[in-house]
């Protein structure tokens, strides 16, 4: 059975959407802004009133409760984010609602210039009828994560107010600082204490996800020789000359994020600073594939070997990290989540479809230690930017794909059945 839970979802979501939590990578605390606590505050009382159990706010800013099960099955975890990407100005969101879009040209009150076109957004000219969301024009509107929050909220809400649907034990959390990359506490894992877990994190209705890139990131240093530039000649190393030699060497007609698509994999300059007496170079690297992502390391070192045996009197290091990795490396090892989720898909009539991430997710940290999380559809459109928009009426998808998730995996899973 499908619920409407339109109104519920669009008043969650405009409620949500215009409290500040953007994140902030430069910030070493957690959570990275005391901003996310307002939002994070507001989540842990509206699960009290809403009756959840178990309801807290952690030490590391991730907030959890638990929908206890009405049936012997697995647990089942699902997950959003409240922080929003630094990318784009998130202060004074204002949330603005269409009501039956009429499938035409939006326009925004706070830029008149600005256009969001269905020809140039094939997927809105779908969503004619529907109830469109936007910001106003100067900010992201932040339905990544919000809506993430609201389909899990009223989900929860549904679940608590009707006893009587079957559903195993469900644990929430909704986390900070996704999208720096520092969602994911060591000591999540253990304090969710599920057999699997879904981020509601995914944009067009249908998409179920189980890839993400393969991630790492280099810090390259490169140290010169300073002195007087009076008193310079044959002494000087200058380590700007350098590092630009570094990242001209590296590719830049192909293997860059701007020349790549689809599985490829990339080397991304992301910044350089310093002066001549010292040069530091950031950059990440991106593959689907453990292969490639090494390969992209060695390519890296190797033109550092290259720029350093060019001048043996500097000092070039290069520092690699893994960030995260590909979730299917787990997955495919039990794919009884992503099963799940594409058989409560296609119950709701809808032909689920799984492309790879170009990037990561909480679920991406989660699965890797040992956690499975694939990524679930939301609804959210042109995401980190003032363009930003979603319909009311794919996040009442997204919810209705959750409760009969759970509701699937009582009458599916029995093997993973619990006293
Ligand atoms: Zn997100």
């Amino acid at each position: 059975m499908q619920h409407d839970f339109d109104r519920e979802l669009e008043s969650r979501l405009v409620r949500y959407a215009a409290i500040d939590t953007q994140s902030d990578e430069a910030s070493p605390s957690a959570p990275s802004t005391e901003i996310q606590l307002d939002l994070l505050q507001l989540l842990e009382a509206e699960l009290r009133e809403i009756g959840a159990q178990d309801v807290r706010l952690t030490d590391y800013g991730v907030v959890m409760a638990t929908i206890p099960g009405t049936a012997p099955g697995p647990s089942i975890g699902f997950l959003a984010h409240v922080d929003t990407a630094p990318q784009f100005n998130a202060t004074g969101v204002k949330p603005r609602v269409i009501h039956g879009y009429n499938g035409g040209e939006i326009t925004f009150p706070d830029d008149p210039e600005l256009r969001l076109s269905p020809e140039v957004f094939p997927y809105l000219s779908e969503k004619q009828g529907h109830d469109i969301i936007t910001a106003s024009g100067t900010t992201l509107l932040g339905a990544d994560d919000k809506a993430g929050v609201a389909i899990i909220m009223t989900a929860a809400r549904h679940l608590l107010a009707h006893p009587e649907i079957l559903h195993g034990p469900v644990r929430i959390a909704f986390t900070p600082d996704e999208e720096i990359g520092r969602g994911v506490s060591e000591a999540l894992p253990a304090a969710l204490g599920v057999d699997f877990a879904y981020t509601f994190d995914g944009g067009r209705v249908g998409e179920i996800e189980d890839e993400t890139f393969s991630a790492d990131a280099a810090e390259v240093t490169v140290t010169g020789v300073s002195i007087h530039p009076g008193f310079a000649k044959g002494k000087m190393v200058n380590a700007t000359h350098l590092a630009a030699k570094i990242v001209q060497m590296l590719p830049q007609a192909t293997m860059t994020p701007e020349t790549t698509s689809g599985r490829d994999g990339f080397v991304h300059v992301t910044d350089m600073s310093g002066g001549s007496s010292e040069m530091k170079i950031r950059l990440i690297l991106r593959d689907f594939e453990r292969d490639g992502l090494a390969a992209k390391g060695a390519l890296l070192r190797q033109v550092c070997e290259a720029v350093q045996a060019t001048e043996p009197r500097a000092s070039i290091t290069c520092e690699i990290r893994a960030q995260y990795r590909n979730m299917r490396y787990w997955l495919e090892d039990d794919m009884t989540p992503v099963d799940l989720a594409r058989n409560a898909c296609r119950k709701l009539g809808i032909e689920p479809v799984s492309i790879p991430i170009r990037g990561g997710t909480d679920g991406s940290r989660l699965t890797e230690l040992g956690v499975p999380t694939p990524n679930l559809f939301t609804g959210m459109q042109n995401i980190h930017g003032p363009l930003e928009w979603i319909s009311v009426q794919d996040m009442t998808v997204a919810t209705n794909l959750c409760l009969t998730l759970t509701g699937l995996a009582v009458e599916a899973l029995p093997a993973k059945a619990q006293p």
